[in-house]
């Protein structure tokens, strides 16, 4: 644009107004660009006057941001006749934001048989917004449990779409419309590089942990991953967001996702497994302890709740909707986080360690119940915070203000899958 400025025919003070972005052929169609909604909402925040011109596909995504003009052009001879000067030059039409599909078709908590204690832990994690490690043997329904998350969890706010949208966007050719508005869930398999994970490339596009932003991150078989993928976690799980260096540049994209992961209980996967179920586990205590430890201590503290997950029984299996439906868990989920947001303005995983003295003070009986228990169990200051956290959720669900002896309790639990390290 800055070559034909320079010929005259153009004026200046509408260029100035405009931002144009757009691959150009070589015949001067333009062709839609990645990140287009990104784009649209970084120059929301510069100004109202600002008009973005994009190619139609591209112009149909960014118009997605409310409050910014954007225009659409499909050849730069248009936008060229647009940006010409006098008081009659034909405007760019103006971009019609796409059709955005609503509909959700989530999969229900009545479809897992039996597992009432990690259903319960469900709805805690998804109260409180805390990260799950889930342990158990294969097939007894770590993945069924994790996809039943987003269910559980309130609708997006329009914030939340948008910058989910954004960098969808930017990860993809176009941001999908059905897509719109829905928690993403994303399970990246372990084999994916630490790049498809956090992100990089050049340039820097988002990873898996941004696309789960404002949804899930499913990690199934978390001991498989990579070590440094896995420690590329902390600092995400940590602030909500993941710093991506290259060589000359550097990227910040959002990553606050919930983190659900899991894992067998050894490298067999029958460890613990009941007498007469017909497994046994064969690992010796040094393989054991070997797989365990592939999640660094570091990894683990900052992992809220880590429970073990059992095989339904048979008898369990051929029953018939013996749990609450998504609907019913989702409500009392959200009064929960309703009562957090109101109290904090965030949810109780988010809390730093100065808002836990004063948003989930403990009593003096209680205290010292919290203080023996993590002497006993050999509990860092970080784990004990987070336990508090999850035992704050706990009261939350129950409507009462005060965290007793056994809320706190029920929380020690669901933070003792594997061992202390
Ligand atoms: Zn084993």
């Amino acid at each position: 644009m800055g070559i034909l400025a320079a010929d005259g025919q153009l004026d200046a003070a509408r260029l100035a107004r405009h931002e144009f972005a757009g691959e150009l052929s070589l015949a001067g169609e333009l062709r839609p660009v990645r990140g287009a909604l990104a784009l649209a909402l970084a120059l929301r925040r510069q100004g109202p006057q600002q008009v973005l011109v994009l190619p139609a596909v591209s112009a149909r995504e960014a118009a997605l941001a409310p409050g910014l003009d954007v225009r659409s052009a499909d050849h730069l001879l248009e936008v060229v006749r647009a940006m010409a000067p006098g008081d009659d030059v034909p405007a760019l039409p103006k971009a019609e934001p796409m059709t955005l599909a609503r509909e959700q078709l989530l999969p229900d908590l009545r479809d897992v048989k039996g597992q009432s204690a990690a259903k319960r832990a469900l709805e805690i994690a998804a109260a409180g917004g805390h990260s799950l490690l889930m342990i158990g043997p294969p097939g007894s329904g770590k993945s069924m449990l994790a996809q039943r998350l987003p269910g559980l969890l309130p609708p997006m706010s329009e914030d939340e779409a948008l910058a989910s949208a954004a960098l969808q966007g930017l990860a993809a050719r176009s941001f999908d419309a059905k897509a719109w508005g829905r928690r993403p869930v994303r399970a990246p398999h372990h084999t994916a590089s630490a790049v498809a994970l956090v992100g990089g490339g050049s340039p820097p596009r988002p990873g898996e942990i941004s696309l789960a932003h404002a949804g899930v991150l499913f990690l199934d078989e978390l001991p498989e991953f990579a070590r440094a993928s896995l420690e590329a976690l902390r600092e995400p799980l940590e602030c909500g967001r993941i710093t991506i260096s290259r060589a000359a540049r550097q990227a910040v994209f959002p990553a606050r996702f919930q983190l659900v992961a899991a894992m067998n209980p050894c490298p067999c996967g029958w460890l613990g497994a009941p007498a007469g179920s017909g497994h046994r586990c064969r690992c010796t205590p040094d393989q054991i302890a070997r797989y365990q430890t592939r999640i660094s201590g570091p990894l683990l503290d900052r992992i809220d709740m880590q429970v073990e997950v059992h095989a339904a029984a048979p008898a369990q299996m051929l029953s018939q909707g013996d749990g609450a439906a998504s609907a019913a868990v989702a409500s009392r989920v959200a009064q929960a986080r309703e009562r957090q947001l109101g109290r904090q303005g965030a949810v109780n995983a988010d809390l730093l360690p100065a808002q836990i003295d004063v948003h989930c003070a403990l009593d003096a009986t209680t205290t010292q119940f919290a203080q023996r228990a993590a002497t006993q169990l050999g509990w860092s200051g970080r784990s004990l915070h987070r336990v508090i956290k999850l035992a704050r959720t706990i009261a939350d669900l129950a409507g009462a203000a005060a965290i007793h002896n056994d809320r706190l309790a029920e929380a020690m639990q669901l933070r003792r899958g594997l061992p202390e390290r």
